[in-house]
């Protein structure tokens, strides 16, 4: 018999929608991965180093270069120091800093406050772990939370926030004092902020980025987890991080020694090189994708499916047209079966409000292309009642 927490485990809706976008031939604008390669120079390093004969295991915690760059690329970017050697992880993407972060804190029973919509692996996290999830709502349109609704969900039993900013699906980004407001409960009730970042260089309209480790300046309960994957366009790399204090580090890297070991040498190497090519890469990178959110924004505008503004992120959320009768499965369903275009239904980012429901997430990490064909066949969706 399988254990118990499996039953708690869904099937991920991004695996569920791309086999449906294939098995009928739609535009895949659901699963967040873009439909372009990223830059061929990151590939050429990755060659050289597997032709150099850098393919064996890399050290568990990983290879001394890329730990050394992305300690630089941050006190540069955010003026904050990191000690290479006791405090950065190198993991198989943020999902497993993620998962081997969520094993190291949260003991069977604790609760841990998820902010809704959720990106959907903090929750099967969260059960892998024994805890408890618990929720607060980022209210749409401008998904900006209570703060008195925060407060009070927190009890005895709560271990940790978790915070994604920019937020995927939403496309919300943190100001500095609602990060700083979080940090405070997390100081009054001893509690823990595990931060996701992946997003971090992709934000919109010159609106910046803040890391929780600027406001936890000595990083006494805060990790942040970022990637390669969504900087570089290399999703399917899988390398990324988690930084913490030398304890908590030390916790993480226990469980990471025991579910991967260690992640792929030349890949590593290959990130370490792009990481010293951030500066002149970055305002190209953010520019494209500032079209592409411009372009998909102002598109969507034509359509039935009105768009709420991302300011970060490569994801954006739509309304179903209150006229139409069907859930957000059933209308992603039908959208990618008949109208040839995938989205994905919005509430299995949610869990205690029903806005879920009336919602689609649509990935904007597209080629201009893809992107206009998605909505040309968006708009081919009749919203009559069914
Ligand atoms: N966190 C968020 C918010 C994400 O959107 C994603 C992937 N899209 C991940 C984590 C997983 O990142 P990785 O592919 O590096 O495991
Ligand atoms: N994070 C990506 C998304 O939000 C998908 C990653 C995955 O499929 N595991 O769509």
């Amino acid at each position: 018999m399988k254990a118990k927490r499996i039953n708690k485990i869904q099937d991920s809706i991004f695996g569920v929608m791309s086999a449906l976008a294939f098995k009928h031939q739609a535009v895949n604008l659901g699963q967040g991965f873009p439909d372009f390669s990223g830059p061929d120079w990151i590939i050429e390093a990755a060659f050289k180093a597997m032709k150099e004969g850098k393919n064996q295991y890399a050290p568990t915690q990983g290879i001394y270069s890329l730990r050394k760059i992305i300690s630089e690329v941050y006190s540069k970017h955010y003026n904050m120091n990191f000690d290479i050697e006791t405090e950065i992880t190198i993991t198989a993407g943020a999902t497993e800093a993620l998962f081997c972060t969520f094993l190291a804190l949260i003991e069977e029973g604790d609760e841990v406050i998820l902010f809704e919509p959720f990106y959907d692996a903090y929750l099967s996290d969260v059960y892998l772990a024994g805890g408890i999830p618990k929720f607060v709502t980022l209210h749409k349109p401008d998904f900006q939370f209570d703060f008195k609704e925060l407060e009070k969900l927190i009890s005895e039993r709560t271990k940790a926030i978790v915070v994604n900013n920019p937020n995927n699906p939403s496309g919300k980004v943190y100001t500095l004092e609602e990060l700083q407001q979080i940090f405070e409960l997390a100081e009054k009730y001893n509690l823990f902020i595990i931060s996701d970042e992946v997003y971090e260089f992709l934000t919109y309209d010159n609106i910046k980025h803040y890391s929780i480790l600027e406001i936890d300046k000595e990083r006494k309960r805060s990790i942040m987890i970022s990637s390669t994957g969504k900087t570089f366009s290399m999703t399917g790399w899988k390398i990324g991080w988690a930084i913490a204090n030398p304890q908590i580090t030390d916790a993480i890297r226990k469980v990471h020694q025991w579910t991967t070991f260690a992640v792929n040498t030349p890949g590593q190497h290959a990130m370490a090189y792009a990481f010293s090519k951030l500066d002149e890469y970055l305002p190209y990178f953010r520019k494209e994708y500032q079209e592409r959110r411009d372009l998909i924004y102002s598109e969507l505008q034509n359509t039935l499916f009105k768009p709420h503004k991302p300011y970060g992120s490569y994801f954006l959320l739509v309304d179903i047209p209150t006229d139409v009768e069907m859930d957000d499965i059933e209308v992603s369903k039908e959208l990618t079966i008949n109208n040839k275009i995938a989205t994905i239904p919005a509430s299995p980012f949610y869990s205690k409000s029903q806005e879920g429901k009336s919602m689609l997430r649509i990935c904007f990490a597209k080629t201009l292309e893809t992107i206009k064909k998605g909505i040309e066949n968006l708009k081919s969706f009749k919203s009559e009642k069914k």
